[in-house]
């Protein structure tokens, strides 16, 4: 092994059973031939869901769905371990690591039917097991190809605040507790494989990440360690030009800038937790986003600076399950600190705001939060405002449900023209009605929201404007 660190996450499908985590081992093994490597593993697919299903389903009291789940996985890891682990020692360690994990859980479901209360901190605690029962088995599959791996609990690496469901890290004490743990592990040339999406509070309490956090479990790692590159090993070529389920003809990507690619996340590209690139940025690491499926494939390089292209467009998202608020009406116009007023409640709620847009008449401020998000907001602004809704100062604080944004983003969209004109010159050719349109400064994504239903039609016919289904921007 060279002084290069190479940081290696391999996402749910990549671990989704015996013959995946076969050949995530393979890559693994390899890629060690020539880098020191850190290996993050999320969940085996499917698994996260159905914890957390089982837990919602617990705090209505009703237990039996987690017992069945408990029964559920213990059979589909045993299966993995049985196939990919003959020496009977190592077969029966993974085996009493699993079946500890899976008591634990088992303890969590029961002590949540009987509360009939699912606390943040117990969600946390229960959607984690899924990770903490792949990292063992990824790291015994991959000692039998002769490496010496050790699978190592992400919350004795990875400090965090207590934001149950969607933590972030704190990337100093991280580096600290980081370091300490995995850098005598690698100077002995042992793997760590750590479990992805989870963390720990400085007092050791156990939080996630949000879902899909295990991108960002790698590159807080990435950070963390200094690692020279960041590779997400997932089930599709690198990022694509589109979402490949909404628009066959996507293509991928073979360089993307840092913000495009962010910007991409941010608006809800599957492929990267939104804040995935946050960690890296600084330190100028590049990802890869590469194909477990397909290894030979180079993937997708995400760099500080990318590659310029011609047309500008580099790729198209959507978010789905968001929420329209608006709040307003004609008395806002004497109102000067409704915007502020308005946005220091989300700010306080944490609410994701992904959209805002603010008529020259002022008689609306709308914004868009997602879905999961709305019901507290709007309940918290109705409080915000009850003086001046009861004065009509305020009339209303309303929600619009079954709508989207699509975004269009590009770098190179700044400085040319056209691009907004030729994206809203194709909605009205396909009959889509534009309800609320946002363009940031920095001018590298125009975003307009849109009814839900219309959304495969708009990426298709964005997609095809911009020529990205003939020519793969790179
Ligand atoms: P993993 O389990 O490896 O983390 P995810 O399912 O979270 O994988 O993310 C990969 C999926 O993201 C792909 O299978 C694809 O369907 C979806 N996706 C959405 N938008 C894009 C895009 N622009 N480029 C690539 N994949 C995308
Ligand atoms: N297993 C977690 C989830 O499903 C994290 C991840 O896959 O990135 O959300
Ligand atoms: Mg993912």
């Amino acid at each position: 092994m060279s002084s290069a660190l190479q940081v290696m996450k391999f996402g749910g499908t990549s671990v989704g059973d015996a013959t995946c985590i076969a050949r995530t081992a393979q890559i693994v093994a390899k890629a060690a031939r020539d880098n020191s490597c850190v290996v993050v593993v999320s969940a085996m697919s499917g698994v996260t869901n159905r914890l957390i299903e089982a837990a919602r389903k617990a705090a209505t009291g009703d237990s039996s769905e987690g017992g069945n789940l408990i029964n559920v996985l213990r059979r589909q890891h045993a299966a993995a371990i049985e196939a990919l682990i003959q020496e009977p020692e190592a077969r029966q360690r993974v085996m009493r690591l699993v079946d500890a994990v899976l008591a634990e859980g088992r303890r969590l479901c029961d002590g949540t039917a009987l509360l009939r209360e699912l606390t943040p901190r117990t969600l946390d605690e229960i959607s984690s097991l899924g990770e903490r029962l792949s990292a063992p088995i990824v790291a015994a599959a991959v000692s039998t190809l002769g490496l010496r791996c050790e699978s190592v609990d992400a919350t004795e690496l990875i400090v965090t605040d207590a934001f149950h469901g969607g933590a972030d890290p704190h990337m100093e004490l991280t580096r600290e507790k980081a370091q300490a743990r995995l850098r005598p592990l690698l100077a002995q040339r042992i793997m760590p494989v750590v479990t992805g999406f989870i963390g720990a509070t400085a007092e050791g309490r156990l939080t996630t990440l949000g879902r899909g956090g295990s991108d960002y479990s790698a590159t807080i790692l990435g950070a963390a360690m200094d690692a020279t590159e960041v590779v997400i090993w997932t089930d599709v070529d690198g990022v694509l030009t589109a979402d490949p389920r909404l628009v066959p003809e996507a293509r991928t990507i073979a360089v993307i800038s840092y913000r495009e690619a962010a910007e991409l996340a941010y608006f809800g590209a599957k492929v990267l937790h939104p804040k995935t690139l946050n960690p890296v940025m600084q330190a100028g690491i590049t990802v890869w986003i590469r194909n477990s499926f397909a290894p030979e494939r180079a993937g997708t390089k995400i760099t500080p600076e990318g590659r310029s292209i011609g047309g500008g467009v580099k790729a198209l998202t959507a978010i789905r399950d968001v929420t329209l608020i608006a709040v307003g009406g004609p008395g806002i116009v004497g109102l000067p600190d409704v915007v502020g007023r308005t946005f220091s409640t989300t700010a306080d709620l944490r609410a994701n705001v992904l959209l805002i847009s603010q008529s020259s008449s002022q008689n609306d401020i709308c914004f868009i939060v997602s879905a999961s998000d709305a019901e507290r907001t709007v309940e918290a602004l109705r409080k915000e405002f009850a003086q001046d809704l009861a004065h009509h100062k305020v009339e209303h604080v309303t929600v619009v449900n079954n709508i989207a944004i699509v975004a269009v983003v590009g770098e190179n969209m700044r400085g040319t023209p056209g691009v907004a004109g030729r994206t809203f010159a194709a909605m009205g050719r396909e009959n889509i009605n534009l309800i609320a349109i946002a363009q940031g400064s920095s001018e590298s994504n125009i975003s307009f929201v849109i009814e839900d239903q219309a959304v495969k039609k708009a990426l298709i016919a964005t997609h095809k404007e911009f020529g990205l289904d003939v020519a793969a921007p790179d």
